[in-house]
C-alpha cells in the first residue's frame, strides 16, 4: 500500500512537531483513499500529552461533517513522538482503524502506515 503525500505536507507536519518538542502534536490527514491532499493540525487533548495524544473530538467531528458535505475525506491522522521513536507504540496500534493512514513524526523524520486486515 502506497501513501501519497507531498513534501510540502510532510514539512508542515515536521514543523508542527518541532513547534511543541515536549508534547505529542497531532492532526488529521485529509484527502481521498491513500492520497493526502491536506494536513490539519488539531489540539492534543490527551491527559498526558507528553506521551500520548487524543485528537480534539470537536475537530474530528467537524472534519467528518465537512467530508459528508462534499469536502475532503478524513483518510488518517498524524502525531509526533517527542522521545524520537519512529515506531508506533502498542497504544497507537490498538487505536488504529482499518484502511486509515497513520503518520508518525520523530526527530524531523516521518513514517506512515496503513492498517490492512487488522495488521499495521
Ligand atoms: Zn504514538
Amino acid at each position: 500500500m502506497t501513501v501519497q503525500i507531498s513534501r510540502a505536507l510532510i514539512d508542515q507536519m515536521i514543523a508542527h512537531a518541532a513547534s511543541e518538542p515536549t508534547r505529542e502534536v497531532c492532526g488529521l490527514l485529509l484527502g481521498a483513499g491513500h492520497a493526502v491532499a491536506e494536513v490539519q493540525a488539531c489540539a492534543n487533548v490527551a491527559a498526558e500529552p507528553a506521551t500520548s495524544f487524543e485528537i480534539d473530538p470537536a475537530a474530528l467531528i467537524a472534519a467528518h461533517k465537512s467530508a459528508r458535505a462534499g469536502g475532503l475525506a478524513v483518510v488518517g491522522c498524524y502525531h509526533s513522538h517527542p522521545n524520537g521513536s519512529l515506531a508506533l507504540s502498542p497504544r497507537d496500534v490498538a487505536s488504529a482503524y482499518e484502511g486509515q493512514i497513520w503518520a508518525l513524526i520523530a526527530d524531523g523524520r516521518v513514517a506512515a502506515w496503513v492498517m490492512e486486515d487488522g495488521v499495521i
